[in-house]
């Protein structure tokens, strides 16, 4: 692997949220990701409380008002989610592809809020909920690192080959 495509492997954070675990939407979810040759270096199920979803979501508060902070906080403490690392070229503009836009009447069919989901922002807000758009995956780099580190110790994660990288394919 050359230097340039190796600072392209990137470590990105993933959230089953509580919709897609009361689904049982998990194994089908994360299928998505490792077709696409992201693998999964950590795992684990955590039940947020009020203080971790704070940590989690630090800035959504001030960026869409503190209505839309509430909906979201009780949404993600309504169950368990199950937090991924995934690693892989480009891997948080490519989950992100794969995962879709945050309304999901507004993802296009192929993507999992495109496909498994399709409540409108709307249709959440008319009944004072968030968006159940079944996935939460980090933004860019800065959120990535931050957030991979809030949810995972070092010695939760494993470096490891697949298969797809020994072939290079
Ligand atoms: P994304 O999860 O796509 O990165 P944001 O970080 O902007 O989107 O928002 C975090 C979460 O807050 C969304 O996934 C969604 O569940 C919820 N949310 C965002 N905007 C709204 C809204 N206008 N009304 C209700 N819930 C919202």
């Amino acid at each position: 692997m050359t230097e340039e495509t190796q600072s392209q492997i990137e470590r990105t954070l993933v959230l089953l949220k509580p919709d897609a675990m009361a689904r049982g939407l998990a194994g089908q979810i994360l299928a998505r990701f490792e077709t696409t040759a992201l693998k999964v270096v950590g795992t684990k199920m955590k039940w947020m409380d009020a203080e971790f979803t704070r940590k989690h979501y630090a800035d959504l508060e001030e960026r869409l008002g503190s209505e839309v902070y509430n909906m979201t906080a009780t949404f993600m403490q309504q169950g368990p989610v199950m937090a991924l690392v995934l690693e892989g070229y480009d891997a948080i503009a490519t989950v992100r592809k794969i995962v879709g836009s945050t309304y999901p009447d507004q993802a296009p069919a192929g993507t999992i809020r495109g496909d498994f989901s399709h409540m409108s922002r709307g249709a959440s807000v008319a009944v004072g909920k968030a968006v159940a758009n079944l996935v939460h995956a980090s933004g860019n780099r800065e959120e990535a690192a931050q957030e991979v580190d809030l949810w995972f110790a070092k010695d939760e994660l494993f470096d490891y080959k697949t298969l797809a990288e020994t072939y290079n394919c």
